[in-house]
């Protein structure tokens, strides 16, 4: 017997939220807890500022990217500022996305929007309820909670996923080390209304000779100052305004600006810690339960938001019992290793900032930063920091069975592929909806040939259509072939781009990532291998066995 709800997720932070909402319209019922009564819009004190463009994309997907910018500040770029002037300055301007910026956004904010959404789709967190324990079965896992009134309530879900943040319940029960290390310096965040608006749209780093600040303007007319706490005073109301004053003296052009008194001073600990697994049976790890690291570069958020992407589609194909249990090990390959990325890379931006590094090492810094943000590090620095290009080559190596003359490679998101404008053709832009995607590169087939290709193709793929979008990408005419999306292509543009110089196929995942393609003209030749690898149905007698261990070995066999 399936128990409903099927999945309860423990803690309803932002990637709390955005699980739940995933799941749900997939049609995966699921139960969201929070052992804290807040309610994100009452919240004074709000974490993330920097929403990035991957998360942005799969806040579009989830239908809540209107609002989001509505209450967002477009961040076009970081300036660096040293001894009152701008040294240089990385932009988000050209990244191949629809969202080419940092959005600014409170964190509270964004939960909010999140909670509507669920709201909206008839999910609603169950707050003052705390996981207690839980059990594991090869079947189900079995929680205890902490209800509102005290009373304990015990109930079995098909699975658990631990949202629960830094100090994670979920975690500990697993016995999952949480490895890494506590920086030693302490770090201030201070928030104040502007006696006019700042006038940037820019991220402002200040390295100045004390210390390092990050000075980002926020939607409400507030700034953001963050930075290593340096300062010998150790009362938090006799430091705020010294930490103003030198952030914006340093900005030089601006500080003729009046700010008035911080709203919100705060001094927090900065961690870098990684969980050790991501997963134990039945048991997720998503968001900071599974990697902490330093606000610098704003990453926390957008990488949970990630793992949510990456969890979520195989949960539902796997609670639908369309797809093996064996598809949710690769959650763990992939996520923790971005995790890993993540932080090595929030640990170079912490030295960057530090203020405890040596004054030689500082000037060094101070001379080199401008030419290295002048080069080919500028660009990937605001890459990175973006996501857009954060990929899973390392777990899809040795499968590309053709040569493809371009720098896309299996196990990378879908680029957003929009040809210059004097160029003829359609941009290619993916809202998945949580379905995969077929893109069909017809390049120089005629009509009579596409038309039987084509047909054969959806013919074959009849049992799972509603799983799929299907794409074919032209140059020629459309195909007349029902439940075919058409992308025209007329300059060869797009074809280039994927390495596409005769016909074939891409198939990209729900969560946007390529996961295989060919050269052929029979299209319908991606499908066997394809489905083989993802769905029970090609497995012959999978159903029928109870034991995990030659479940396995059936899967193994298959791939
Ligand atoms: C100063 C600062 C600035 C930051 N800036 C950025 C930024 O610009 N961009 C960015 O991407 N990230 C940023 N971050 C990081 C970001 O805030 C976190 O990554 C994000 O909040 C993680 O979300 P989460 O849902 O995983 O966990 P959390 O937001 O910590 O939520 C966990 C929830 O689980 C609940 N919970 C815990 N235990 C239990 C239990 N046993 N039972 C039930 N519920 C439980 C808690 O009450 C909580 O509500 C910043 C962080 C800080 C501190």
């Amino acid at each position: 017997m399936t128990p409903e709800p099927q999945v309860l997720i423990v803690g309803a932070g932002p990637i709390g939220i955005t699980t739940a909402i995933l799941l749900t319209r997939e049609g995966i019922t699921c139960r969201i807890i929070d052992k804290n009564n807040r309610i994100p819009s009452n919240e004074y004190f709000s974490r993330a500022l920097g929403l990035h463009a991957r998360t942005l994309e799969i806040f579009e997907d989830i239908d809540v990217i209107k609002n989001i910018m509505t209450h967002g500040r477009i961040i076009n770029g970081i300036g660096f500022y040293t001894e009152g002037k701008r040294v240089a300055g990385i932009s988000f301007r050209e990244l191949p996305t629809s969202y080419p910026f940092m959005l600014s956004i409170p964190q509270s904010d964004t939960e909010s929007i999140l909670e509507t959404r669920l709201n909206e789709l008839g999910v609603f967190v169950e707050r003052q309820t705390e996981l207690i324990d839980f059990v594991q079965s090869d079947q189900f896992v079995t929680a205890q909670l902490k209800m509102p009134d005290s009373t304990l309530q015990t109930h079995a879900y098909r699975f658990i996923i631990g949202t629960d943040g830094f100090r994670s319940k979920v975690r500990e029960l697993c016995a999952i080390p949480f490895d890494g290390e506590q920086y030693e310096e302490s770090w201030l965040l201070a928030e104040s209304y502007l006696s006019r608006d700042f006038p940037s749209d820019e991220a402002n780093v200040i390295l100045s000779k004390n210390s390092s600040f990050a000075v980002v303007p926020m939607p409400d007319g507030k700034i953001r100052v963050t930075g290593p706490d340096t300062s010998s005073k150790r009362d938090i109301d006799d430091i705020d305004l010294a930490l103003f004053d030198s952030a914006l003296k340093e900005m030089g052009a601006l500080s003729n600006i009046n700010y008035s008194e911080p709203q919100q001073v705060t001094r927090f600990k900065v961690h870098k810690k990684l969980a050790r697994q991501y997963r134990k049976h039945r048991v997720f790890l998503a968001g900071d339960s599974a990697h902490v690291h330093s606000p610098g570069g704003g990453q926390g958020l957008n990488t949970g938001v990630l793992d949510a992407y990456n969890l979520t589609w195989r949960l539902s194909l796997v609670i639908k019992e369309q797809s093996p249990l064996e598809l949710l090990d690769d959650y763990e390959i992939e996520r923790r290793h971005a995790g890993e990325i993540t932080v090595f890379g929030t640990d170079k931006a912490i030295q960057l900032l530090s203020g405890t590094r040596s004054p030689i090492r500082k000037s060094l810094t101070n001379m080199i930063l401008p030419w290295l943000m002048k080069s080919h590090f500028g660009t990937q620095l605001a890459t990175n920091m973006s996501q857009i290009l954060s990929h899973y080559r390392h777990n899809f190596s040795q499968q590309d069975t053709h040569y493809f003359n371009c720098s896309i490679e299996l196990g990378d998101p879908l680029p957003r592929v929009v040809p210059p404008i004097d160029i003829a053709g359609d941009p290619l832009k993916l809202q998945p909806n949580g379905k995969f995607s077929v893109l069909i590169f017809t390049a120089n087939m005629n009509s009579h040939e596409v038309n039987k290709q084509l047909s054969k193709f959806m013919v074959a793929l009849d049992k799972y259509k509603s799983l799929f979008n299907v794409i074919q990408i032209t140059n020629k005419q459309a195909a007349n072939v029902p439940n075919v999306e058409v992308i025209h292509d007329n300059a060869y543009f797009i074809h280039k781009a994927f390495g596409m110089d005769e016909p074939g196929s891409y198939i990209c995942r729900p969560d946007g990532i390529i996961a295989h393609r060919n050269k052929c003209v029979e299209f319908v030749s991606i499908l066997n291998p394809f489905l083989k690898s993802l769905f029970i149905r090609y497995l012959p007698n999978y159903s029928s066995l109870n034991n995990t261990a030659e479940k396995t070995k059936l899967v193994v066999n298959n791939v």
